[in-house]
Formats: structure tokens, C-alpha cells, sequence
């Protein structure tokens, strides 16, 4: 019996060919892999920082977990040899009362970047096209050409905001999903309201919008809208949040879109079964019961951020205004030598080729990252 598919028999699988070119198995290669993994980055986690470091570099919350949220996970640990309720029902309807959506409009996955992988696989393949600002969020190109389709970097203005203008002039028919990362990382930028409605009213009604929140917790800007109002009246708008990252939870791996439903559905269809483990899900809703105490921590963060970007300016540096748990120093190709300072100093920081990207941790890391950035801006 083996290699014969039940369903087959079943007819639940009458349309579905059998393959009749059977590899030879004689190839001294090995597995043939697909040719389009050749030319994509792994992607790099941040720098772990060791016993007597600061981790800046992931973006993370630095708090330990409220005890209810602990107490919430570690309850769902002791039955751990059992699934997770796979439609995620709970953490759903309490998302859809706490954003006044249909619960139908709520798609959970393995964190945000489990959800937009599905986003991708749901709408692009090869000869598909996916547009996004560059530099943005680096899983973007990855998920892209893991699907087999097209990235299609735009790349920022001058000054780090997204540049809507060059990126609508970039939708082609191929294109089938574009993403917006609002604010963006890693350089915190944000785009307002009246700029962003004008460019997702312009988008064709066929191209998937994804509007990319991870930091809307951190954002003090009032010009800067709340994707759940944008995706009301538009139905190829999707909104992407994460517990990851103001809630703390990024160790669980857990996030959500909330999108119209044909994209929800399709996003339920290309999700990994059971990825969101009954912990995640425990810890997610039991951290929107506990968001009054966590949102307290969320302004703490906020105003170390002003301390650091004032700090910076102080020094003389020219920084962008971040809305999000970091900072962003354009220092082009000295960002290697200048992590390493930081790393010297006790900070894990995350260099890229066009600048740094600094969280905002505890005190104490964010204080000696600033010692660091006042020496270096002398040696400048
Ligand atoms: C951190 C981050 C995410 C969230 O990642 P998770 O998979 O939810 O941990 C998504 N988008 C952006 C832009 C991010 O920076």
C-alpha cells in the first residue's frame, strides 16, 4: 500500500495527477532544491547578547512577563501533548470585540511574519509581483521569493519615509501584493493619514494592500492613522499586528491580520495547521485582558525613546523622528564598525548596510548605546 494515496480512491482527490516521471534517484546532487532558494538571504536574527549585555538589536520588549500572562501560558503548558483548537476561537472573538470587526475578518498566524508569508503564498506566485519600500522589514523579500515571486524594492526618500509616489508607479498587472510598513523599520518613519488614504485609494481594487503595524503601540504622532479604520471601506486592505513586540510575547509566536473575508479565508487555507500554540494563544488573550498594565510599560518605553533621541540630537546627530521601539543612525558603511563599538561597550545593536537600528531596552543599555554614539560622533 504504501505510496498509494487513500483519497485517491475516496475520489477526493479525482483531479489531482498522479506524477509519472519518477527521478532516477542516481543523482550525485541530491534532492534537486528549488532554483529560486539560490538567491535568497537567511534571515538574520538580531545578535544575542550575552550574560552581561543589552539586547537591542531584535526590537523586543525588555519587560519579563506580566504574571497573569505567565500564569495564562503556563496553565496551557500542562496539556501540551494535545493540539491547539486549531480556529484559534477564543483569541479570535476576543480580537474581533476589542477592534470591532467580524470575528470572520481575524486570521491568526506564527507570529506576523508566519501571517504575511501566508499573504503571499494566498495571492503571488512566479511571475507575480510584490512591491514594498526598501529598506523596510527584511523578511519581506525573503517570504517573497520563497513563494517563487518577484520583489520589488522601492527604494526610501532621502529622508527614510516611504516614497507612496514611486511605489504606485511600480504596480505593474503583475503586481499582487504591495506592503506598508507603518512606521516603517528600521527607520521609524510614519506616514500621516491624508497621504496614506490618497495612495490606497489609488492602488488598482485587485492588488492586495498590506499595511504592516507592528509598533502601532509606540506611535504618539496624531497624524498617523489606525489600519483598522483604513480597511473598513476598502476590501483589498489588510491590517497586521503582532504580539510580539509592545505585548511582549515574541518568544510565542503570535499575530493576526484582520482583513475582509475572502482574504481572511484564504489566509485560514494557507496557514501551517495548529500554529499557534495553545501558550501563544492563552498568553495573547490573557495580554489584551492585561493591556491597561502593559500599555503603562508601552509609555515608559516611549519616553526612554525621547530620552534617547534627544540624547542623540544633543550630540549632534540627524536622526529621523521614530514612532517605534528604536532608533535609526544612517550611517552608512560604517554601521559594522560602529555595532562593534556598541558591542564593545556591552550593546548588541543591528547594523545593516545603510545605518544601525537600536532598540529601545532597559535604561541602563540605553544609556551606555548613547556614551557610545557620543564618542563615535567625535571621532566623526
Ligand atoms: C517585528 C516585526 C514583525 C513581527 O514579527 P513577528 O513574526 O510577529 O514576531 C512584523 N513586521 C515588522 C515590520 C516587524 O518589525
Amino acid at each position: 500500500m504504501a505510496g498509494e494515496r487513500t483519497g485517491a480512491r475516496t475520489g477526493e482527490f479525482s483531479n489531482w495527477k498522479r506524477s509519472t516521471t519518477v527521478s532516477s534517484g542516481t543523482s550525485a546532487q541530491g534532492p534537486r532544491l528549488r532554483p529560486t532558494l539560490d538567491g535568497i538571504p537567511t534571515y538574520k536574527p538580531g545578535k544575542p547578547a550575552g550574560a552581561d549585555a543589552y539586547k537591542l538589536s531584535s526590537n523586543e520588549n525588555p519587560y519579563e512577563p506580566l504574571p497573569g500572562v505567565l500564569a495564562a501560558a503556563v496553565e496551557a503548558a500542562g496539556s501540551f501533548n494535545r493540539y491547539p483548537d486549531m480556529g484559534v476561537s477564543e483569541l479570535a472573538s476576543v480580537l474581533a470585540e476589542r477592534f470591532g470587526v467580524p470575528v470572520e475578518h481575524i486570521a491568526t498566524g506564527t507570529g506576523s511574519v508566519g501571517v504575511a508569508q501566508s499573504l503571499i503564498l494566498a495571492t503571488a506566485g512566479p511571475g507575480d509581483e510584490v512591491v514594498f519600500a526598501w529598506r523596510s522589514f527584511e523578511a519581506y523579500p525573503i517570504i517573497t521569493q520563497v513563494a517563487g515571486a518577484t520583489p520589488v524594492p522601492v527604494p526610501l526618500r532621502e529622508n527614510g519615509d516611504h516614497d507612496l509616489d514611486a511605489m504606485l508607479a511600480a504596480i505593474t498587472p503583475n503586481t499582487r501584493l504591495v506592503f506598508v510598513c507603518n512606521p516603517n523599520n528600521p527607520t521609524g518613519n510614519v506616514i500621516h493619514r491624508a497621504e496614506l488614504e490618497r495612495f490606497l485609494d489609488a492602488v488598482p481594487g485587485d492588488v492586495l494592500v498590506v499595511v504592516d503595524e507592528a509598533y502601532i503601540e509606540f506611535i504618539r504622532d496624531p497624524e498617523v492613522p489606525n489600519g483598522i479604520d483604513l480597511y473598513r471601506d476598502r476590501p483589498n486592505v489588510c491590517v497586521l499586528r503582532t504580539f510580539s513586540k509592545a505585548y511582549g510575547l515574541a518568544g510565542l509566536r503570535v499575530g493576526f491580520a484582520v482583513a475582509h473575508e475572502p482574504v481572511a479565508a484564504a489566509l485560514r487555507k494557507t496557514a501551517v495547521p495548529f500554529g499557534v500554540s495553545q501558550l501563544a494563544q492563552n498568553a495573547a488573550v490573557a495580554s489584551l485582558r492585561a493591556e491597561e498594565a502593559l500599555l503603562v510599560r508601552v509609555d515608559a518605553l516611549v519616553e526612554e525613546r525621547a530620552r534617547v533621541v534627544a540624547g542623540l540630537r544633543a550630540q549632534g546627530w540627524e536622526i529621523p523622528d521614530s514612532q517605534a521601539n528604536f532608533v535609526w543612525l544612517g550611517l552608512g558603511e560604517r554601521s559594522p564598525e560602529f555595532a562593534a563599538a556598541c558591542a564593545e561597550a556591552g550593546v548588541m545593536v543591528r547594523p545593516f548596510p545603510e545605518g544601525v537600528r537600536v532598540s529601545i531596552g532597559e535604561a541602563d543599555g540605553n544609556s551606555i548605546f548613547l556614551s557610545v554614539a557620543e564618542a563615535f560622533r567625535k571621532s566623526l
